[in-house]
């Protein structure tokens, strides 16, 4: 079914289309609406003030009418783009038919999990298992952890500087910025943060590759040294590609060296794929650009194949050592979620998707890069596959990071018909994350309108300045 696809169909024709200014009536009615009666966390809207009122493909239109070319799906959770009928359908059918079984087998619960297996990395390829807990990916880490716990008996995690992995008590723990941490404090106590490959900010003032990847030389000294204070790990988990931290890439090195150093220590590697797996880096999963395969891997956002809540935790089979029931939740997967991954998955090996985002990502990349070239301010352009980022800075010597810049882009290519987001340690990245589905023709338009607005905003701090 999926060859036959031409994937200009997916999109809304006239993406992007302002028609008023955003937010519209409409929408300023549901903003105040959403004032009086959620709470205070709500976040997003306060940077850029979208009302979405449908999705079709790589594209969002609002409760106004304007369209706009949606470059984050939903961090990362629509890969396969919004409302994408072939996935809808079988969604659709397996809500008709039944759509909570706890963990009782069906015909889209087996047949997710076998999917999963199948398309593991390296070594995890039809050699690994599956648990479903809870819907999100903060549960998924849970259980990955309490798995390496349960199978060392150790207590100690290792998580690296940057890193983003949930906010339930112990996810939280594991994640770096200290406006999630600074009330609850203490969480769950032992864990350690080392620091991770951001060689644009090298933690060592170093260069790569002369700094012959001091980070992981640094992880193994700590392992080894027995006065390094640091006890014996359960584990040590690790993003292959820093999202929330500001789309950082390390060298190919960085996890060759920590997968040899976690075999050498007899410590379980984690590799939380919840944002860069199910194909956004033009791999199934991005530790397959390195050649590593991890222990215990944590997945979810896009897993549910049409934006449904699911996740899961893949996991080499000689761990699966655990009892019944320790990792369970209410949910233990939508079952209408595992049909809509199972389509997605079916959709994407039948369109070839994987080979489609490699293509536009080197695409993207390269024109981002000419960019930087153009730019006063962007300091780094940095990915893989449609997982990219563009570091913004005051100054390329000094680097001092430019976030406000990156708040006033964010918002002012929204008001253009494109959405990216805002990324990093500082908050000075802005982040592409299309629906994988996207063409290269919404791509590239989307692009323009970024590049356009950035060389507009910096004549105008050049003006002021
Ligand atoms: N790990 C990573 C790498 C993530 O990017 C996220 C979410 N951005 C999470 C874990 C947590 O997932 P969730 O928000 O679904 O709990």
């Amino acid at each position: 079914m999926a060859t036959k696809i031409d994937l200009i169909k997916l999109h809304h024709p006239e993406a992007p289309k302002i028609l008023i200014e955003p937010p519209g009536p409409r929408a300023k009615e549901l903003l105040e609406k959403q004032k009086k009666f959620e709470g205070n966390p709500v976040l997003y809207p306060r940077m850029i003030p979208l009302v979405p009122d449908e999705g079709l493909g790589a594209t969002i239109k609002d409760v106004d009418g304007n369209v706009y070319i949606d470059f984050f799906s939903g961090i990362s959770v629509l890969n396969f783009g919004h409302s994408n009928p072939y996935i809808l359908e079988k969604a659709i059918t397996q809500l008709k038919k039944i759509a909570h079984t706890l963990d009782f087998p069906t015909e889209a619960r087996e047949a997710l999990a076998e999917r999963l297996v199948k398309i593991a990395p390296g070594g995890l390829k039809n050699k690994s298992k599956v648990i479903f807990g809870g819907p999100s990916g903060s549960d998924a880490v849970e259980g990955a952890i309490k798995l390496a716990k349960w199978i060392t008996k150790r207590r100690p995690i290792i998580a690296f500087e940057g890193s983003y992995h949930g906010q339930t008590a112990m996810s939280l723990n594991l994640s770096s910025a200290r406006k999630f941490k600074d009330p609850y404090v203490p969480l769950a106590p032992e864990v350690y943060f080392l620091p991770y490959a951001y060689c644009y900010r090298c933690p060592f003032k170093l260069e790569y590759p002369k700094c012959n990847v001091r980070c992981a030389d640094y992880v193994e000294h700590v392992l080894e040294d027995p006065y390094s204070g640091i006890p014996t790990p359960a584990a040590i988990i690790v993003e292959p590609i820093q999202g929330e931290g500001g789309v950082i890439v390390p060298p190919d090195e960085f996890l060759q060296r920590l997968r040899r150093i976690s075999e050498k220590y007899n410590v379980p590697l984690i590799i939380d794929e919840i944002q860069s797996g199910m194909g956004r880096t033009g791999k199934w999963f991005a530790c397959e650009h390195y050649n590593v395969t991890p222990d215990i891997m944590p997945i979810a956002k896009s897993i549910g194949g049409i934006g449904l809540p699911l996740a899961g935790v893949v996991y080499r089979e000689d761990f699966d050592v655990w009892e019944p029931g320790a990792h369970i939740g209410t949910f233990r997967g939508n079952v209408v979620a595992m049909a809509a991954g199972v389509a997605a998955i079916d959709f994407a090996e039948e369109y070839g998707l994987l080979d489609h985002v490699k293509k536009l990502g080197e695409e993207a990349l390269k024109f981002l890069v000419d960019l930087c070239k153009e730019s006063k301010y962007i300091g780094e352009v940095r990915g893989k596959g449609l997982m990219i980022g563009v570091e913004f800075v005051k100054d390329k010597e000094s680097k001092e990071p430019f976030s406000d810049f990156v708040s006033k882009l964010v918002l002012e290519t929204f008001k253009r018909g494109v959405i990216v987001w805002k990324a990093g340690h500082y908050g000075n990245v802005a982040r592409f994350l299309p629906p994988l589905i996207i063409t290269e023709e919404l791509l590239m338009k989307g692009l323009e309108i970024f590049k356009d607005t950035v060389l507009k905003l910096e004549k105008e701090y050049a003006s002021v300045s």
